[in-house]
């Protein structure tokens, strides 16, 4: 059965992932699995930087890839980067099957603040809907309340719904139509 997998690289906790998948799902319409969560990433731990090569977990997640994934999410309670920024809420390959989240910088604690769960879970929402919708191809939008929007910030990620904009979900029915065709081969 062709499905989106969801893997927690680290400690996740369930209410996150169950957020994940049920937004997942109501976004990209394709049956959600679960694969064994892993540890933490520690393969691609920078000593300089203390922080986690997104490049490195993409690179990974590549091998988990089986013939019915249709997209790999992997999620992380680690702060990734890449090299160019200081940080990152997630990094995906554009058209490709993997995409990975950090929920370090989605929690209010991270910044000082009172928790706030719901709050939390929502950001993990809109992220991940972010860089999925970047494996289908959806590049950044000028909707600023669209996931697909660019978001560097946590104001600019607090702005966004977790409801694609209406020409970001017609180019995503436009590509799921034609994978469908395909055969779900990349
Ligand atoms: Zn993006
Ligand atoms: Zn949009």
């Amino acid at each position: 059965m062709p499905s989106i997998a969801i893997v927690a690289l680290g400690v996740v906790e369930e209410d996150a992932l169950a957020t994940l998948e049920l937004s997942v799902w109501e976004t990209f319409g394709f049956e959600i699995q679960r694969l064994p969560p892993q540890e933490n990433p520690e393969f691609a731990f920078d000593e300089e930087r203390r922080q986690y090569s997104s490049e490195k977990i993409l690179r990974s997640l590549l091998k988990e890839v089986r013939s019915d994934t249709v997209k790999l999410l992997g999620v992380t309670p680690v702060d990734m980067f890449i090299p160019m920024l200081s940080f990152v809420f997630g990094q995906a390959q554009l058209h490709g099957k993997v995409a990975a989240i950090s929920l370090a910088r989605l929690r209010q604690e991270f910044y000082g603040l009172e928790p706030n769960r719901g709050v939390f879970l929502h950001r993990t929402a809109k992220e991940a809907i972010h860089e999925l919708g970047h494996t289908w191809g959806l590049t950044h939008c000028r909707d600023r309340s669209c996931p697909m929007a660019l978001a560097t910030n946590l104001q600019q990620l607090d702005r966004k719904t977790d409801e694609l904009c209406t020409s970001c979900s017609i180019m995503l029915r436009e590509t799921v139509r034609s994978l469908h065709r395909s055969g779900y081969r990349s």
